[in-house]
């Protein structure tokens, strides 16, 4: 009954969720389509699934949380930046939701998670929905991966207190970084930034107030 109820309204609560990204300015298309593509309800624990169109983060266990809509939506929308996006690298799969969204959006996703339980969780839920152009890997995406990749675009998920600059050697030219970052320590106010490689650096655009759990260091 429970089930049944969730599954009737889901369709109407999932399209509600997307009109709502577009009135918060999501303006990328392929994004709202990929944010409606993807059945949130399925990435969270049954008792939350009544939940799952709401613009919150949510628990999936060991202390984590997947991410709010909204934010999934503005990181994918960042990362495309108007174009049509060969390969996408993702640190922090968490449940596998963005991964599940980059997969619409890219022809090729490679996500690094570093707690084991999680890279499990999210591999039953990405092959559960049929992402077979995901590749996962259980590592730490604070440091090198020791991968040999070159992708359009990387998206860090979860909130750095630094640049990890070790990943920007695996993007493409012309590629970007989106990632969440606080810059008076770990206790400071974090921004979605924006980091584009230059030929003498990088640039950085500071841009929407998040709030992300840490990105951590090692494995577990
Ligand atoms: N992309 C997820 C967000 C999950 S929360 C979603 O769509 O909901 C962020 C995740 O980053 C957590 O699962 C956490 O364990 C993971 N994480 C934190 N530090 C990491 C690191 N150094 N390498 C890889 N994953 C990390």
């Amino acid at each position: 009954m429970a089930t049944h109820g969730t599954g009737m309204t889901s369709a109407r609560t999932h399209a509600r969720m997307v009109e709502r990204l577009r009135d918060e300015g999501i303006r990328d298309e392929v994004v709202l389509d990929a944010m409606l593509a993807v059945p949130r309800h399925r990435f969270v624990d049954e008792a939350l699934a009544i939940r799952a169109y709401e613009d919150v983060p949510l628990p999936i266990g060991h202390g984590q949380t997947i991410s709010q809509p909204w934010v999934v939506a503005r990181m994918t929308e960042l990362a495309r930046n108007g174009r049509d996006l060969d390969g996408v690298l993702e640190i922090g799969t968490g449940c596998g939701y963005q991964t599940a969204v980059l997969s619409r959006i890219a022809k090729r996703v490679w996500t690094v998670e570093r707690i084991g339980a999680l890279v499990a969780k999210a591999r039953r839920n990405l092959q559960a929905l049929k992402c077979g152009n995901v590749a996962l890997k259980h590592g730490d995406g604070s440091a090198d991966l020791g991968e040999d990749l070159a992708v359009d675009a990387i998206v860090v998920t979860a909130g750095a207190t630094h640049l990890p600059t070790a990943l920007l050697r695996y993007l493409k030219p012309g590629g970007r970084m989106v990632i969440p970052l606080s810059d008076e320590g770990a206790r400071g106010v974090q921004y979605l930034t924006v980091v584009d490689p230059t030929p003498n650096g990088f640039r950085e655009q500071k841009l929407d107030a998040v709030r992300f759990v840490p990105l951590l260091p090692g494995l577990a």
